[in-house]
């Protein structure tokens, strides 16, 4: 065991070289919403004494991300857990041009977890709500969670194993599709509606982390590909990063597994506009503010309900999207989100300013839709 290491200060002059600067230019940052509490942040000059607001977005030189050293010493490949964290980044003062340091926050990573994440949509006539839910807890109630889901799957289908089928709302619920399936066929809709009513108390008694982003819009701005995904890409990462937040103010690192939707050989499916995204945004000062120092791995998309935790992602969203369609519809909610607990919404108002609630049912009437 080596002992116990002095922090050091190193300064460091990027320079990069070609294939990292083909890269820097390639991503960017995307995100346009600044939590309330950094927007009151400013600094003041050094030198003139001007008072300004850091530039939360621009795509800084260096990541905002620890950094592994390569080398132990030369030669030596370096395994061990420390890293180098950012601890200051220059901001330029728009009156005299001088670069003001601008401390990070740094918190201690204490513990780790595991946050699980599935997206869901609904049309109605020329209105469309995209969803992106994120359900999990501590590494050390995990287990004891996982177990459980597979308790109430063994108890639905008492002779088959619960690994050897999945959770998927979708199916399960419509009559159509339960009758074609596989595993659905033999179940009646009252067996349906005990088995949601399980998986509803299973998830408020298990204290768990949920957060949910919705975001609405209507026909005419949804044909377009482009548009679709953009807007796609903003809720994943404004989700994404409201929970890195939570959690490292708790000193936690979350770990985040996706629903791939597609089966592959692979464990992880790579999903290039996932990692760009990521990536981009790491660039700026406002992650740095959001993940403190905290080493973050970038959010692993996976096979489909490759783990418990992603079956109870995608009824998170069910359960969102189908509040919706139900809502526009003017009928009665079934599965009404309020019987999860507590569970942080997002969503836009009519201005398109993000909103956040953390509470016990759906923020309906604050959200536009
Ligand atoms: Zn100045």
């Amino acid at each position: 065991m080596a002992g116990k290491r002095k922090p050091k200060i190193f300064l460091v002059k990027l320079k990069k070289t070609k294939g990292q600067q083909r890269e820097f230019d390639r991503l960017s940052v995307s995100l346009r919403h600044l939590p309330e509490n950094l927007s009151r942040i400013t600094i003041t000059c050094c030198f003139c004494r001007t008072v300004f607001r850091p530039d939360w977005f621009k795509e800084h030189e260096p990541s905002m991300t620890p950094v592994k050293p390569k080398f132990e010493k030369k030669g030596v490949e370096y395994k061990g857990p420390k890293r180098w964290i950012l601890r200051k980044v220059p901001q330029k003062c728009p009156k005299c041009g001088t670069d003001v340091m601008i401390d990070l926050p740094v918190n201690k990573m204490k513990t780790k977890g595991s946050l699980f994440g599935d997206d869901a949509e609904r049309n109605y006539q020329n209105k469309k709500v995209s969803i992106y839910s994120l359900i999990g807890t501590d590494q050390s109630l995990l287990p004891e969670f996982e177990n459980k889901i597979k308790g109430l799957k063994q108890k639905l289908f008492p002779s088959i194993p619960p690994d050897s089928w999945k959770i998927h709302m979708k199916d399960m619920w419509a009559g159509y599709s339960r009758k074609k399936h596989p595993v659905y066929k033999n179940l009646g809709f009252n067996d349906v509606i005990s088995f949601v009513n399980e998986l509803l108390m299973l998830i408020k008694e298990s204290n768990l982390f949920i957060y949910n982003i919705a975001s609405t819009t209507v026909q005419k701005n949804t044909g377009n590909r482009k548009v679709q995904n953009e807007l796609r890409n903003e809720i994943y990462i404004l989700l994404v990063l409201n929970a890195i937040e939570e959690w490292t103010t708790k000193n936690a690192q979350p770990n985040l597994f996706f629903d791939s939707e597609k089966n592959s050989q692979e464990n992880v499916i790579i999903h290039g506009w996932a990692r760009d995204i990521f990536e981009g945004n790491q660039h700026s000062l406002l992650y740095g503010f959001l993940s403190k120092g905290i080493e973050i791995p970038e959010p692993k998309f996976v096979s489909p309900a490759s783990f418990p935790g992603l079956e109870m992602a995608d009824f998170v969203s069910f359960t969102i999207a189908r509040y919706y369609l139900r809502m526009w519809q003017g009928k009665e909610i079934e599965i009404d989100p309020k019987n999860m607990g507590l569970v942080t919404y997002l969503g836009y108002d009519s201005n398109g300013d993000l909103l956040w609630r953390r509470q016990e049912g759906y923020p309906w009437d604050k959200f536009f839709h």
